[in-house]
C-alpha cells in the first residue's frame, strides 16, 4: 500500500524531441520535486570529449583516452537566473548553451553508447534519487537507472511531429538546419539509441505510454493528474 504524501521517483523515458524535458520540468515544479535531465549529462560528456579531441566530427571516439580522464571531470546542475532554470556545468563553467547545438546532438549517441560512460553517468543520476521526490527524464531511467521507480512513463510521438518541434526550436535559436536534415538526424539518433548494447532505449514493461502527437501540454498534465491522484495521492498544481 502506497503511503499518502510519500515522495516518489517519476521516470520519464522516450524518443528525442517528444517534449520529455518540458513535461518533466512542469511535473517537478507542480509537485515541488527536483527535476533532472539525464540527457544533459551525456551531452556534457560529449561536449567535453569533442572540445578535448576525444571524438571527431564523424563520431569516432578515442575511448582509451576518454576513459582515463572521465573521472577527473566534474559535471553538475545548478539553478541560476531569475527563472530558476537548471543549468549544466562542466568543471565550474556553465555549458548549457554549448550542449544544445546540432553538432553535439549529432554526436551524443556515439558517446552515450559507450558502457563506461553510461556507468559514469548512472552513478551521478542515482545519487540524485537517493531522497526521492525526483522527476528524471532520459532513455533508460525506468529500465536501468531506477528500475524500481514508483511511476514510469514512456513518451512517444511520430518522427515527423518530433522533427517539426525540433526544427521550430532550432529556427528560434537562429540555426540554419533544414527540416529534412533535422528529421534525418533525429531518426539516426533514435536508431543508435534503440540498438546500442548497454541499456538501449526501450519501454519498461511497467511503463505507461504517453503518445503526445496530438496533445497540448495542458492535456498531458491532465492525463498525468488522472494517474497521480488515485494511485499516489499526488496532484500537479
Ligand atoms: O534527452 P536528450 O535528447 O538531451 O539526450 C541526448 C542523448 O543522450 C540521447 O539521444 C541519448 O543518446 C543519450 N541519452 C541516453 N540515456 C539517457 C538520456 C540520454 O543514452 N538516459
Amino acid at each position: 500500500m502506497f503511503m499518502a504524501n510519500s515522495k516518489i521517483i517519476i521516470a520519464i523515458d522516450g524518443y528525442s524531441s517528444t517534449g520529455k524535458s518540458s513535461f518533466a520540468k512542469l511535473v517537478a515544479e507542480g509537485l515541488g520535486y527536483i527535476y533532472a535531465d539525464s540527457g544533459a549529462l551525456y551531452r556534457a560528456v560529449t561536449y567535453f570529449a569533442y572540445t578535448n579531441g576525444f571524438i571527431d566530427d564523424n563520431g569516432v571516439v578515442e575511448k582509451i583516452g576518454l576513459q582515463k580522464v572521465l573521472h577527473k571531470i566534474e559535471i553538475f546542475f545548478k539553478t541560476s537566473g531569475p527563472d530558476g532554470r537548471s543549468m549544466t556545468y562542466l568543471n565550474g563553467s556553465c555549458i548549457e548553451k554549448q550542449i544544445r547545438t546540432s553538432r553535439i546532438s549529432g554526436l551524443v549517441s556515439r558517446i552515450a553508447e559507450i558502457p563506461f560512460v553510461r556507468e559514469y553517468v548512472d552513478e551521478i543520476l542515482r545519487k540524485m534519487g537517493s531522497d526521492k521526490g525526483l522527476v528524471m527524464d532520459g532513455r533508460d531511467i525506468g529500465t536501468a537507472v531506477f528500475p524500481n521507480a514508483e511511476l514510469k512513463i514512456f513518451m512517444t510521438a511520430s518522427p515527423e511531429v518530433r522533427a517539426r518541434r525540433r526544427f521550430d526550436e532550432l529556427k528560434l535559436k537562429g540555426a540554419k538546419d533544414t527540416y529534412d536534415e533535422v528529421l534525418a538526424a533525429l531518426k539516426k539518433r533514435d536508431d543508435i539509441d534503440e540498438h546500442r548494447v548497454k541499456d538501449p532505449l526501450t519501454k519498461a514493461k511497467d511503463a505507461i505510454v504517453l503518445d503526445n502527437s496530438c496533445m497540448t501540454m495542458g492535456e498531458e498534465i491532465d492525463w498525468l493528474n488522472a494517474i497521480l491522484k488515485p494511485n499516489f495521492n499526488l496532484q500537479i498544481i
